[in-house]
């Protein structure tokens, strides 16, 4: 008995010397051989579910067939026979006699059998090696020494000896998978924090109270702290100015266990706080195997630099778009296919459209310019030419827009073109005014012609005249020299002469300077502004007379106007005018004792007035001639009589504006009958009677 306490102190000090259970086993099992068992078996089943077996035997010479025992009819995986069996019921057995039946329940197999029987077994019992609830395998131990029988008390030993055995075991192989577990995990932690650190991004991990357990160096860094500064800290206490908005954002993953993605943080650092920073952060939690929340993993992004990117980006735009929308010109832009990309306010305005009505559609469709042409510039634009061209646009309501436009090719970042762009100005209105400004400049043109002619006439005029606007000047001179000499002594009869002459010339000169101006006034047209009134030809006829009367001399005048005639509508005093002229030239071309027919009549729709006398009548060529300004008959310039030769031109213009016509004939019995139309008034155009 006390060999026997003895054996179990000396096995548990072997299985407490060494964690290689597998090496104490076999010294424990040659430690059960002789005392406990001539051949004791341990069978171990690994965690694989591998079996192996180490055997320890009394009788040396035997070493052959253990050697063979332990190689015959190895189990299948996942079988457990002969001594296994006790694995399944957990129970041990005890044979105290082995006979057939026993070694049959020992036996692997066939081959397995034929060696137990050679191994001569007497009695036999097989334990359990049982530890904390799991099965590491079966002690079987057996003796050989006839006679030597196991018993309840052999039993409880071996029992006693394979708890401890197990004990070792599953001790050993937990320290193993502890070792193993601390060894992954150290590797994981490594392979962690090689992650942690070659990151781009910040990443850490909190506990659940919020403290910073694990962080990389880029979420320093995005932060603008360090890894060392805020390690074992928890966030309420430093968020490098984050804390007060991300605190309760962490606290909520914790509670719900809801991950929080690419929320949006915005703040400035404790350390540069005039420098705003924009993170994007992703929260989630991490929960262990059983799935508790252990903490949260964190990840932040430092989209600072994306952000004033960003900001920079929105700002140019505005501006551009400002500018743009604002312009003063109509811009275009258009795509590869000339369909429109953008069209702004002015240039929808232009042809009376909104720009949204434009967007997408080709910009030919608005052209007026033929097709193909249009196209050939847009190709060009397209191939990178930039030009400066007239475009005539269709405006909405089918009329012309012409448009002044500088037009380029739009680039993207590469440098390839996508577009082109058109800056158009609105110039149909500049281009009427030019036509407007031609077209004045023509009738300019035409008034300077028109006064060119008139300074003409007046040149020709003055020039035809100084001639006899010198002669009677020229006489008054002379007279009055002669008058006015101081040696000379006039008698009365002399100077009464002279001073007659002198009256003469100045009378001449005054109707010559009256005709001029009476000439002057009707070219220039002032003298149609004269109001007509309706007057009776007996009137007109008897006021004309009245002006020449003092010139008639010997002349018979006679009158035949019928008093009832209808009145014309004429400027009174010009006709008067017109008559005087006839009746004077009658008179001053006519013999001294001339006969003056003066005489009205209603032809159809016409006055007519006419003044005949019994004179030289005039040379046929020149009836039309005398009409003429300045003309006079060669006869006439011979006679010596004096005139001017623009008594009839202002006649014949004044007739003229007045609607009527004015010619001269010759009478068949000799003399001049100079005849005068003027229309009637159609109520005052009564028939003849
Ligand atoms: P003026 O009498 O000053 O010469 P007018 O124009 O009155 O100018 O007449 C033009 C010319 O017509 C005259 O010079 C004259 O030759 C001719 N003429 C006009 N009236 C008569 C007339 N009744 N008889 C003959 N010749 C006339």
């Amino acid at each position: 008995m006390y060999r026997r306490l003895e054996l179990l102190t000396r096995v548990s000090e072997i299985l407490a010397s060494s964690l290689d259970y597998e090496a104490t086993l076999r010294q424990v099992a040659w430690l059960a051989v002789p005392e406990l068992a001539d051949w004791c078996a341990v069978h171990l089943v690994d965690t694989d579910g591998s079996v192996r077996v180490m055997v320890a035997y009394a009788d040396q010479s035997q070493a052959t067939l253990v050697h063979a025992l332990e190689r015959a009819d190895p189990p299948p995986p996942g079988q457990a026979p002969g001594p296994l069996k006790v694995l399944r019921t957990g129970r041990p057995v005890l044979f105290p006699r082995v006979g057939e039946e026993e070694l049959a329940w020992l036996a692997r197999g066939p081959t397995h059998l034929e060696l137990l029987r050679a191994a001569r077994l007497q009695s036999e019992l097989v334990v359990p090696l049982s530890a904390r609830g799991r099965n590491v395998g079966v002690v079987a131990l057996a003796t050989a020494e006839p006679g030597r029988t196991y018993t309840d008390a052999d039993l409880a030993l071996a029992e006693e000896l394979a708890r401890r055995c197990a004990l070792a075991v599953d001790n050993a192989r937990l320290h193993r998978e502890t070792q193993v577990a601390l060894h992954r995990k150290e590797e994981s932690l490594a392979l962690l924090d090689t992650l942690l650190r070659g990151a781009p991004d910040g990443l850490a991990f909190l506990d659940r109270e919020l403290r910073w357990v694990r962080l990389n160096e880029a979420l320093a860094t995005a932060l603008r702290t360090s890894v060392e500064r805020l390690v074992g800290r928890s966030v309420a206490e430093d968020a490098a100015g984050y804390s007060p908005s991300i605190e309760p954002l962490l606290r909520r993953v914790l509670e719900t266990g809801e991950p929080l993605v690419d929320s949006e943080l915005s703040g400035a650092s404790t350390l540069a706080p005039w420098q705003p920073r924009h993170h994007l952060m992703s929260v989630y939690p991490v929960r262990n195997q059983a799935g508790e929340i252990l903490g949260i993993g964190m990840v932040l992004v430092d989209i600072t630099a994306r952000k004033q990117a960003e900001n920079e980006l929105r700002q140019s735009e505005e501006r551009y778009r400002r500018l743009v929308e604002t312009a003063n010109e109509g811009i275009w832009l258009v795509d590869t296919e000339t369909r429109t990309t953008f069209v702004n306010q002015r240039m929808a305005a232009m042809l009376g459209y909104q720009p949204a009505e434009i967007a997408g559609r080709s910009i030919l469709e608005f052209m007026a310019a033929d097709q193909s042409l249009a196209r050939e510039r847009i190709r060009r634009n397209l191939a990178g030419i930039s030009e400066q061209l007239d475009v005539p646009f269709r405006h909405r309501d089918g009329r012309t827009v012409l448009a002044l436009g500088g037009t380029s090719p739009v680039t993207n970042g590469r440098g390839d073109i996508v577009g082109a762009l058109g800056m158009f100005s609105d110039i149909t209105e500049r281009k009427r005014a030019e036509a407007e400004r031609d077209r004045l400049a023509g009738a300019n043109a035409v008034l300077i012609d028109e006064l060119q002619h008139a300074l003409g006439v007046r040149e020709e005029l003055l020039a035809a005249t100084s001639h006899e606007l010198r002669t009677p000047l020229a006489h008054i001179k002379g007279f009055t020299s002669s008058l006015r000499q101081p040696d000379v002594e006039w008698d009365e009869a002399t100077r009464q002469d002279f001073l007659a002459e002198i009256e003469r010339e100045a009378d001449r000169l005054s109707g010559l300077i009256g005709d001029l101006l009476s000439m002057s006034r009707l070219e220039s047209g002032v003298a149609q502004q004269h109001p007509r009134t309706e007057t009776a030809p007996d009137a007109l006829v008897s006021a004309g007379l009245d002006r020449v009367r003092g010139l008639l001399g010997d002349a018979r005048v006679r009158v035949d106007v019928p008093p009832n005639l209808p009145p014309v509508l004429v400027d009174a005093a010009q006709l008067e005018q017109v008559v005087a002229n006839l009746v004077e030239n009658a008179a001053k071309y006519g013999p001294s004792n001339v006969e003056i027919g003066v005489t009205a009549a209603q032809i159809g729709s016409e006055l007519e007035l006419a003044v005949e006398d019994n004179g030289p009548g005039i040379p046929d060529d020149d009836l039309e001639r005398v009409f003429d300004k300045f003309f006079r008959a060669r006869t006439t310039e011979q006679s010596g009589v004096p005139g001017t030769g623009l008594g009839l031109a202002i006649s014949r213009a004044i007739v003229q504006t007045h609607g009527g016509r004015v010619w001269a004939e010759n009478r068949p019995m000799g003399g001049a009958r100079l005849v005068v139309r003027l229309p009637l008034e159609p109520t005052n155009a009564r028939g003849p009677r």
